[in-house]
């Protein structure tokens, strides 16, 4: 029988099922559409990196002597979208069966029941074997419990996989989690290892330029284009962010530094959510980089909880809410996104940095995505659906099922508490304490209400109590509200006016 393997821009695995037991009447398809790289409009590094690692994906597979049937963004008679290009293969190719895995997202996973109706051959929909937690074991998991709490979930899957396991069961070192020690702030001295580059294949070039074409108008500066295209390229960068910087990524995990894009962390989201890297690969490397005495076990803890723990959980939780989740906005936030989430052009340093790294190199990491520009949209109630369609456009590790939870969830407690146990609002203290941004800044981080006071300041008082009603029982949250309850009215009237002084500054492009 004659089958057309499938497989989405994500799923650049050797191992994934889709591609098992294939044989010689089979055909391995892959296609790049402008659908998929206009759905919103993605960074041209992301479109860039995700054109190339497709392309050389296909030619491995061809030299490896598979049948290969490839569409490039610019064929001329490329219809543009997925289900467009599937039923132009089946119709030329005259395949009986379509085989994939199962996608990524939910709106992929409703094109593929679409096209389940519509054509007259089957689609087999299998498994995605690349996580360690399977959607219906994560349900099984989160069933008949009131909260879904990352760190107990991380805790069954170290023990599922042995990773950072005693023989007697107990976690390596005695504690499960060493979070507390991974909270430096930055130093004078602290500084951006250089990175691993790759000579620019002819298929990169190819892309970069009709990239550059035909997506000029997305935001993000395409070059100097420094991602891994390839499984080779992917794993030279792991092997050298194991040896020469987990040893340090404890300790400057939540720091933040001007001009510092990467500090210490991996930059491996972008291979493993397109298949380049696999995740277990990685907790392993890094396992055994702590065995052999070569990464301390705070940091060596710390990165696997991400990947083993966080990554997954995040997954979890997405297929167990949507489709219900992508409607979710607790607050009922509506204010338009500001210009500067896509200009960078703002007095506060910190937004003007963070914006900045992820239009230079389509990434900021963890800290600058949470605290910083999520932070900002929750405190002074940024549309919803907005911020994610930026999250979802600027990065390049970003497809709906991580960046949702992540931005809805997680930076903009959107979903009224099922990620996080409190909204992660901050004023200027905590970004004050974990970056040097305010040594830089026109806003004095000290200030309240003149002038020249940290918007985030009046923002976050404001953003409390705009909320009171839906966060006054949560019990991380007392002290918030006694706090508050101690200053005079006249206080708090200043606050609550210089918030909304921020607020009309913000509209009128003056902050
Ligand atoms: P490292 O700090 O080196 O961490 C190691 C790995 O752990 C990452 O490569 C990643 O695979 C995983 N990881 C860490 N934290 C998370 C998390 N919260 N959720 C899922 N995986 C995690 N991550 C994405 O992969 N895609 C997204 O679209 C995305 N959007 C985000 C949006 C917001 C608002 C926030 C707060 C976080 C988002 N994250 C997203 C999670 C995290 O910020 C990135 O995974 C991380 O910054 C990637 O950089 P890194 O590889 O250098 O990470």
């Amino acid at each position: 029988m004659k089958r057309l393997r499938f497989i989405f821009s994500d799923q650049l695995s050797e191992t994934i099922l889709s591609l098992r037991n294939i044989t010689k009447d089979d055909t391995i398809f892959l296609c790049e559409v402008s659908e998929e790289a206009t759905q919103v409009k993605h960074h041209p590094k992301k479109l860039a990196f995700l054109f190339a690692s497709m392309r050389h994906f296909a030619a491995e597979l061809k030299t490896q002597g598979y049948h290969v049937h490839y569409v490039k963004i610019t064929d001329h008679d490329n219809t543009g979208s997925l289900s467009g290009e599937i039923k132009r293969a089946v119709r030329e190719l005259k395949v009986q069966k379509i085989i994939l895995t199962e996608p990524s997202e939910y709106r992929l996973k409703v094109l593929v029941e679409k096209l389940q109706k519509s054509l007259e051959i089957p689609i087999e929909v299998l498994r995605d074997n690349r996580f360690f937690c399977s959607k219906d074991e994560f349900k099984k998991w989160a069933h008949g419990k009131k909260h879904f709490r990352m760190e107990y979930f991380y805790r069954e899957m170290r023990k599922k996989y042995q990773i950072l396991i005693e023989p007697d069961g107990t976690p390596t070192g005695g504690k499960w989690n060493y979070d507390k020690e991974n909270r430096k702030s930055p130093t004078e001295e602290l500084t951006t290892p250089g990175r691993k580059s790759h000579k620019k294949s002819a298929i990169l070039k190819e892309v970069l330029k009709s990239v550059g074409e035909k997506f000029s108008d997305h935001f993000g500066n395409l070059e100097p284009f420094h991602y891994a295209v390839t499984r080779k390229q992917a794993l030279i960068e792991l092997h050298d962010f194991i040896t020469r910087l987990l040893p340090y990524y404890g300790d400057y995990q939540d720091a933040m530094k001007k001009g510092e894009v990467y500090l210490y962390h991996s930059l491996l989201s972008t291979y493993l959510n397109v298949g380049l890297l696999l995740p277990l690969e990685i907790c392993k490397l890094a396992e055994e980089a702590y065995k052999k005495n070569k990464a301390p076990l705070n940091a060596t803890e710390g990165f696997i909880r991400q990947i083993l723990g966080w990554r997954e959980y995040i997954r979890g939780i997405y297929w167990l809410k949507m489709p219900e989740y992508a409607e979710l906005n607790y607050f009922e936030a509506k204010t338009p996104l500001p210009h500067f989430y896509w200009d960078a052009k703002t007095k506060m340093t910190c937004i003007a940095e963070a914006v900045s790294h992820s239009r230079d190199h389509a990434y900021s990491h963890h800290i600058q995505r949470l605290m910083i520009t999520g932070n900002f949209a929750l405190i002074s109630g940024l549309d919803v659906k907005q911020v994610q369609d930026w999250y979802l456009a600027v990065y390049s590790d970003a497809f709906e099922w991580v960046e949702m939870p992540n931005t809805l969830g997680m930076a903009l407690f959107g979903d009224g508490g099922i990620v996080s146990s409190k909204p992660y609002a901050a004023s200027s203290n905590y970004i004050n304490k974990m970056s040097n941004f305010c040594d830089h800044c026109y806003y004095n981080p000290k200030e309240m209400t003149t002038e020249k006071a940290c918007p985030f300041n009046a923002l976050y008082w404001d953003f409390m109590i705009r909320n009171r009603d839906k966060l006054d029982k949560n019990q991380r949250l007392p002290f918030v509200y006694s706090t508050w309850d101690k200053f005079d009215e006249e206080k708090q009237k200043a606050i609550r006016n210089k918030a909304a002084r921020s607020l009309l500054c913000m509209k009128n492009h003056e902050i």
